[in-house]
């Protein structure tokens, strides 16, 4: 089958988060969307191997921070490719309690939601939870970030539990070699070089300072491989 198709499929790039008795925890989501109006529903894919899933089908609660344009890789690396497990993601975050008990990022957030789960969906490897919203605000009204910027500028990758990860296809030979980061999965593509970091479209790996770190997990050169 051509996956192609699946790729033209536009979405956003969002924090879904929950809390499970006095813990929150969060994680990036790119399948959220509006089911109905009337009450206003809203869908989230969540992986069952994720802890924000354990969290949802506990608490049967969830929020929804819509991330802005401008929101740094860090912030999508320490949501997206971090677990709760192993770090508290809210530790240094801006957030607030909802009206659910729910955390609500508000760091490089254009507007959030929050909702009560009134049916979910055993979906295989994710279930589809389905909330109804019962309190939102309009932070402000900057540009949102979709899921092709993030993969088109920001240079950002699909972790393996996201609904829409494909595995890549085998790959043509490259005039300068993308390096892999080890720990989050983070490719460094010279072509676009590390816009954030001030690294220069054009930069080979090899000339990249030495305390350069991956823009996502913060790992240091040496986790790097070939790709
Ligand atoms: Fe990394």
């Amino acid at each position: 089958m051509d996956y192609k198709p699946l790729q033209k499929i536009k979405y956003g790039m969002y924090i879904v988060s929950s809390r499970k008795g006095d813990k929150f925890n969060g994680q990036i989501a790119n399948t959220v969307f509006q089911i109905t109006a009337e009450p206003v529903t809203m869908a989230v894919s969540i992986s069952k191997q994720n802890f924000t899933h354990d969290y949802i089908a506990e608490s049967g609660v969830f929020s929804v921070s819509v991330l802005t344009v401008d929101a740094p890789m860090t912030l999508i690396g320490q949501f997206g490719f971090k677990s709760g497990r192993d770090i508290d993601k809210f530790a240094n975050v801006d957030f607030k309690t909802g009206q659910t008990g729910a955390p609500v990022v508000l760091d490089h957030s254009a507007a959030w939601l929050e909702a009560k789960v009134i049916s979910s969906t055993d979906c295989g490897t994710h279930t589809l939870f389905i909330g109804e919203v019962v309190n939102c605000e309009n932070i402000k009204d900057t540009k949102t970030m979709s899921y092709n910027f993030y993969h088109r500028i920001k240079g950002g990758f699909t972790p393996k539990n996201a609904p829409t990860y494909q595995k890549p296809p085998k790959k043509e030979q490259e005039t300068m070699k993308k390096y892999k980061c080890k720990v989050c999965g983070y490719v460094y593509e010279p072509e676009k070089g590390d816009p954030e970091a001030d690294i220069r479209a054009g930069t080979p790996f090899e000339k990249l300072p030495e305390n350069w770190k991956c823009p996502v997990c913060g790992a240091p050169k040496s986790e790097f491989e070939p790709v």
